[in-house]
This record gives structure tokens, sequence and C-alpha cells, in this order.
């Protein structure tokens, strides 16, 4: 089986798997304890923290270990809009984030927020123009990923955050970075973002680990309460394991990120032009778009019957986000980019990373094109 669906998660580098075994059996104490067991734990999450810091440019205490991207976004976006003990005001998305933003935005209408969410343009992203004229006197904290999950479009986050930091400094900015990580540059600091969120588990690290950033001295009502850990924004004990797994990955994917985005733009070129040259599909096009993602759409065929093909020709690829793929309803991204129910229904994602090769790469454009045609010759019968 050839496997293309990075975007859903990554092969743990080995790296990361021998230095999580060895934590796993050799450091399992308590962070928190007082005895030795418990200092080597938390000098283990102390550096950890520290290299991570110095990889996003921050400070080590802006850094928040959680259990992956979900919980992130939901602390980021929960904790700003409930700080104070708030139960109303106005928020800001789009309507093209991760389930992990989109729903959580949805939950805080019921408590009694009121949210814009902001449609993207036909080329998958938002402008900011249009963010910046969505603002109110009482808009807490605007969310806008980097990089889309299921088109790879990739959202003018400088520009975005400049423009409200320039004219509604008060305003918080929260990016989920998920995909953006490790494929494309981009800056904390002189971007201006607040909050940041990150999984491990997408970029070659563990499942189960994230962190957030979350600019100094930002004040956040913490999702879980508890025995006060991770300086009371995320109270549990720490996966040191994990922790460790995910600064290994993060140190090992930046390290390689300009040689790798050389080699997937190469590999992604390469499968935009075999799909446009297939008769039947439609490549979608968003611009700008992110190294490691290609999209395109079958019209009039179901994406879960293109998946099966592929998958029967040797492929794993997606068909929208690995959480929303198993919900038979047209992806709300491409919906909200204009596309009719047929396109919407019909999309496939193949997502790319840095184990693939140009043969990896031509084996799927061979298995695309016999997808069709057998697809084709199915519904001539
Ligand atoms: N945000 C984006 C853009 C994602 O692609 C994902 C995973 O699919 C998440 C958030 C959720 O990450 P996690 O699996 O770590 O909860």
């Amino acid at each position: 089986m050839k496997y293309f669906d990075y975007a859903a998660t990554t092969p743990p580098y080995p790296e990361v798997v021998r230095a999580m075994s060895q934590i796993m059996d050799k450091h399992y104490g308590n962070p928190s304890s007082l005895h030795r067991y418990g200092e080597e734990s938390e000098r283990l999450i102390r550096r950890a923290r520290e290299v991570t810091a110095g990889i996003l440019d921050v400070q080590p205490a802006e850094i928040i270990w959680t259990s992956g991207a979900t919980e992130s976004n939901n602390l980021a976006i929960k904790g700003a809009a409930l700080r104070k003990g708030r139960m109303q005001g106005h928020l800001i998305t789009t309507m093209i984030e991760h389930p992990s933003v989109y729903e959580t935005f949805r939950q805080l209408e019921l408590f009694g927020f009121e949210v814009s969410y902001i449609n993207p343009q036909p080329n998958g992203t938002v402008s900011p123009e249009d963010i910046l004229a969505a603002i109110r006197p009482d808009t807490i904290l605007v969310s806008v990923m980097h990089v889309n999950n299921e088109t790879g479009a990739v959202q003018p986050i400088e520009q975005i955050t400049r423009l409200i930091k320039s004219h509604h400094p008060r305003v918080l900015v929260h990016v989920d970075g998920v995909q953006g990580f490790g494929k494309i540059p981009m800056s904390l600091k002189e971007w201006g973002i607040d909050l940041y969120s990150l999984s491990a588990h997408k970029l070659r690290g563990p499942k189960g680990t994230g962190l957030l950033y979350v600019k100094l001295g930002l004040e956040l009502l913490p999702l879980l309460a508890g025995g006060g850990q991770e300086q009371g924004y995320r109270s549990g004990t720490e996966n040191a394991a994990g922790i460790a797994g995910m600064t290994k990955a993060l140190r090992l994917i930046t390290e390689q990120q300009p040689q790798q985005y050389k080699h997937l733009c190469r590999l992604r070129d390469t499968l935009q032009q075999a799909i446009c040259d297939i008769p039947g599909l439609v490549l979608t096009e968003v611009i700008p778009v992110a190294p490691h993602i290609i999209h395109f759409m079958y019209p009039g065929m179901k994406s879960e019957v293109v998946l099966h093909s592929l998958e029967q020709q040797g492929c794993l690829v997606s068909t929208q986000s690995a959480c929303s793929s198993r919900k038979s309803v047209p992806s709300r991204v491409l919906t909200a980019m204009g596309m009719d129910r047929e396109h919407a229904g019909s999309g496939i994602r193949i997502s790319l990373g840095d184990k693939h090769t140009s043969e990896d790469v031509e084996y799927l454009i061979g298995a695309l094109r016999q997808t069709v045609q057998s697809l084709r010759s199915l519904e001539r019968r």
C-alpha cells in the first residue's frame, strides 16, 4: 500500500519512537513529584519547552503543552472568549476552518456569543479586508487557519494579522498552524500572532500531544481545572514522552523544511499537471497552495467511490478532513468556496510527505488513470 494521507496523520520519525520508548521505560516519574524521578521528568519537560521555544522563536513560558490541536484550538478560542467570566461578545472566524475550530465557535454561539463566519473567495483564501470589515467594537478574537487541511489554500495570515493589529490592537488573533508548520515559513513574533495551535502527529511526531503558543501575559479561562500544571492554563499530569517526541519531531521537520519545500513542490506540480490531463477530473485550483496538499474533484462521482477505487489500486487518499470524512455531506469548505453539491461531494485530497519519491507519484498517477477508466466502464454498463 502507498500512503498519500499525510494531512490526516504522519508516520512518526524512528528517532521519535526511540526517544519516547526510552522515556516511557526509564523516566516515568510524575513531573509534579518532589523526588528525583519527578525532578527527572520535570527536567525533561523543561528542556523540551526551551528547545521548542527556540524553534518557534518565543519565550519558554509561552508554550503550553496540550493533548493535540483540537484541545489547543478549544483552549485558545473558548479560553479567550470566556475569560473574566464573560458570556457575551463578538468573535470572527471563517467558513473553511477545521471542525475543532468551527464547532467550537458554534458552541460559543449557544453560550450567547455572536460569531461572524467569513466566506473564502473562489480561490480558497479569505480576504484580509473582509475580516477587517467584520470587526466591531465588541470583537474579542479572530481565528483563521494558516493552511486549509482540505484544499491546501494558504491563508494570508501575515496581512490579516498586520491589518487587525494596526486598526484594532486589542483584538486577539488565533492561528491554527497545524497544516502550515514545517511546510511553509512563518513567524509568530513578526506576524504578531497571539495564540497558535500545533499538533505533533501531523509533523511525524506522536498522537495525543500538541501545543498552544500563548503570548506572554495573556489571560485565558482554562478548559481543564485541576492541579494547575502548565502555569494554570492546562491542568493534568504532563505527557513527558509525548512532549519529548513532539520536540524531536519539531526539530527534525524544521531542519528539513527548506529542502522538503522544494521536493514537495516538485511532486505536487507533477501530480497537479497529471490531474489536469486526465479527462473527467477537475483540479481544485486554490492560490497560493501549500506544497503537500493536492485536491481534485470527479464531478458526478461520490468521493468515497473514488477513494475506495484508488485503495483497490494500492493508494490511500482522503475525502474531506479525517474527522469529517465519515459524514456523507458535501464538504463545508468547498461549498463555502462556491462549489455546487455535485462538485463539493466529489472531492479527493492527496497529501504528500517527505518520504514520497517521484516513483510513488508516478504510481499514484497510474492508479488515478486506472480508477477513472474503471469507474467510467462501470457507468456505461
Ligand atoms: N486543525 C487542522 C487544520 C487539522 O488538520 C487537524 C487535524 O486533522 C486539527 C486541527 C486537529 O488536530 P488533532 O488531531 O491534533 O486534534
